[in-house]
């Protein structure tokens, strides 16, 4: 049988011999770009894929990102902080997905689904704060056709003391330009093996309203329940129709976790934003004005269905008093999708949980 028929998908071969050097001919660069592997098989035979130059290169652009994200909050004078991995409570506010409960002293503790009220608490000791925290969110198994969920991935979670929505914001906007330059300066044989042409952007990103965007979506014939998250499909038409990254502000009182601050002159909205990709990408952070008063978060506990009681430590903290606070979350595998322009995140991981792919 010929070799190449007795090959595995994603098989290893050593060729020993005597190599002549020779300059590359152009054809040599369409052998070289890469496909999307099926993802079924590709999870499944993970130590496989993971072999690939498509893999490698993927994993390389993750590096090359997570360096310079660290590099621009460290000189933006950042503290990296250890993230949590499991605490007695974690954040609720996560759209269908379920939390995994573990056993520890005796007492049920839960693994992260983000580190939110922890970020809260460090901010009356050190006021600028970022970690890269694992979350895991058992999603619902409908989300493995988004192409953006996992059921274990990585944030770049943020938090500063007394910021507005609008000072992150701009963090956010310089942080995701730094990384593009970084990106398309560091790897560039990465992009083009996989045949992305990254955008170049300067400046600051559009902001529009989360009543704006209901509208724009109702040119489009879809119309909104105004005091609810936008569905995913919703969500990726319009991240369709912008060329540029952009955020959605104002969200709807109502519409999300209970550490959001409600807006003090318009009680109606909260002073909460997502960040959005364009080309279908979708969202790559959410954030936010925290409620950091008992009252505030008391009431919208209330609002929201969740006991107090159970939130005992972040409760007493409360109590005693915490800084205002802002911040938001990258999730670094979605990131990576957008950078590598891949179809579909599992290839960001590299030791993925897809919900759904067994
Ligand atoms: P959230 O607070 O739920 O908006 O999460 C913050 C960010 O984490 C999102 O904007 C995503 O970038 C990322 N993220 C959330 N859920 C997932 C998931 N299931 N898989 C991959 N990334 C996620
Ligand atoms: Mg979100």
């Amino acid at each position: 049988m010929p070799l190449a028929e007795s090959l595995l998908q994603w098989a290893t071969i050593s060729i020993h011999g005597c190599a002549k050097m020779q300059e590359p001919s152009p054809s040599t660069k369409s052998i070289q770009q890469s496909s999307p592997p099926d993802m079924v098989t590709g999870i499944r035979y993970r130590y496989r894929s993971i072999r690939t130059p498509r893999a490698r290169a993927i994993l390389r652009i993750q590096h090359e990102a997570a360096r310079a994200i660290r590099q621009f909050l460290d000189e933006a004078g950042f503290v990296e902080l250890l993230a949590p991995i499991i605490g007695p409570v974690t954040d609720p506010g996560i759209r269908g997905a379920a939390a995994v409960p573990i056993k520890f002293n005796g007492e049920v503790f839960t693994l992260m689904t983000s580190m939110i009220l922890y970020k809260q608490m460090v901010m009356a000791t050190l006021p600028r704060i970022y970690s890269f925290s694992p979350c895991v969110r058992l999603e619902p198994t409908a989300s493995r056709g988004t192409g953006r969920h996992l059921a274990e991935f990585y944030q770049v979670d943020l938090e500063v003391a007394r910021a507005s929505c609008e000072q992150v914001m701009d963090v956010g906007d310089a942080l995701l330009v730094q990384v593009l330059q970084a990106v398309r300066k560091e790897c560039e044989p990465q992009l083009e093996l996989l045949g992305r042409t990254l955008p170049l952007f300067s400046g600051s990103f559009p902001r529009v309203t989360f009543a704006e965007v209901v509208e724009m979506l109702r040119d489009e014939g879809i119309v909104l329940d105004s005091r609810r998250e936008l569905p995913w499909k919703a969500e990726q038409i319009l991240s369709q129709r912008f060329e540029t990254p952009f955020w959605i502000t104002e969200y709807p009182t109502g519409s999300r976790g209970f550490y959001y601050l409600t807006d003090p002159e318009r009680p109606s909205l909260l002073r909460s934003f997502d960040f959005i990709l364009p080309e279908g990408y979708g969202e790559i952070a959410s954030g936010g004005e925290r409620e950091h008063t008992l009252k505030g978060v008391i009431g919208k506990m209330h609002r929201t269905r969740e006991k107090p009681a159970k939130y005992k430590w972040y409760i007493d903290m409360l109590r005693e008093g915490i800084p205002p606070s802002a911040g938001f979350g990258i999730g670094l595998e979605r990131l990576t999708r957008y950078l590598c322009g891949v179809p579909h995140i599992w290839e960001c991981s590299p030791f993925p949980k897809v919900p759904g792919v067994i």
